[in-house]
């Protein structure tokens, strides 16, 4: 299958580690350009040195997505290097456990802007160079928007929102020809999932616990199955799929619990 992604110009934000960069690493195999926004700086360095070793093109822009100017700044950095700008993957985020009874009204906020603002800011300033593009935005969400968690207030209403903005933009953008998707992920072995396991007494016993009850493989879904669905979304073969939730999690969501 071609998926017609050749020099197309994919921004990627959280793109050094984890999803972003499985997502980063993919887009490089199909000849397409990530442009890899993230605070971790050197990590983002040393997948871009990985990836032009292979021959492939990669920009870094190293900044915090909190502030506003950084998204614009972000955007306007492609665009001075690259031209063009044709797919943003908005990625970045962190579970950061602000709940109900353990939150506060600041932690809540502040999840929020972790997790939800920069989605909006991003796509807000990219619009005109996607516009140019006809191009496409893919936001990752989170089982936890359909499942929830306990605990993650400000995680689960960011992610929800972002399922929301995924079907609002898809209705917004539909004149200029723009889709706008959104992939849920729920188990997948990232840096990240394993500063969350690290919060349990005893993690080996928590993620077989996790395992045993995903119905395909009882496995952890692994980060370049979440980059393949990511890449068939933002490809020419997607080419009439606009505002959908599409969940890779080996069944973990819908699958009836007396399989596992
Ligand atoms: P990860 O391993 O932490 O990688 C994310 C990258 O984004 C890190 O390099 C991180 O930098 C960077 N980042 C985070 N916030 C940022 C910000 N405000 N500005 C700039 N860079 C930022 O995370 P992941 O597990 O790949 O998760 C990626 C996405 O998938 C998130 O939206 C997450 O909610 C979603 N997701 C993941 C899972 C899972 O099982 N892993 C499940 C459901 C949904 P630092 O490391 O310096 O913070």
């Amino acid at each position: 299958m071609d998926l017609q992604l050749k020099d197309k110009v994919v921004l990627i934000t959280g793109g050094a580690k984890g999803i972003g960069a499985a997502i980063a690493r993919g887009c490089a195999r199909e000849g397409a350009i990530p442009v890899l926004v993230d605070k971790d700086g050197e990590a983002g360095k040393q997948l871009q040195m990985g990836l032009q070793r292979s021959g492939a093109s990669c920009g870094v822009i190293c900044a915090d997505l909190l502030p506003a100017a950084n998204c614009a700044a972000a955007i306007e950095a492609t665009l001075r290097d690259f031209a063009r700008l044709d797919v943003l993957v908005n990625n970045a985020g962190i579970n950061d456990n602000a709940g109900l009874e353990r939150g506060d009204p600041e932690k809540f906020l502040r999840s929020l802007e972790l997790n939800l603002l920069h989605y909006y800011n991003m796509a807000h300033y990219a619009l005109p160079a996607l516009k140019k593009s006809q191009g496409c935005i893919v936001n990752i969400a989170s089982k936890v928007a359909i499942t929830g968690q306990g605990g993650t207030s400000g995680y689960a209403a960011a992610k929800g929102a972002i399922l929301s903005l995924t079907r609002e933009w898809a209705a917004e953008l539909l004149p200029y020809g723009i889709r706008v998707n959104a992939l849920l992920p729920a188990e997948v072995m990232t840096p990240l999932y394993k500063q969350w396991l690290g919060t349990f007494p005893n993690p080996d016993e928590k993620l077989k616990h996790v395992t045993a009850k995903i119905p395909l493989g009882k496995r952890m879904t692994e980060p370049d199955e979440i980059a393949a669905m990511a890449l068939f979304l933002m490809s020419a073969q997607a080419s009439h799929v606009t505002g959908q939730h599409v969940l890779v999690d080996g069944g973990y969501v819908h699958l009836d619990r007396a399989l596992t």
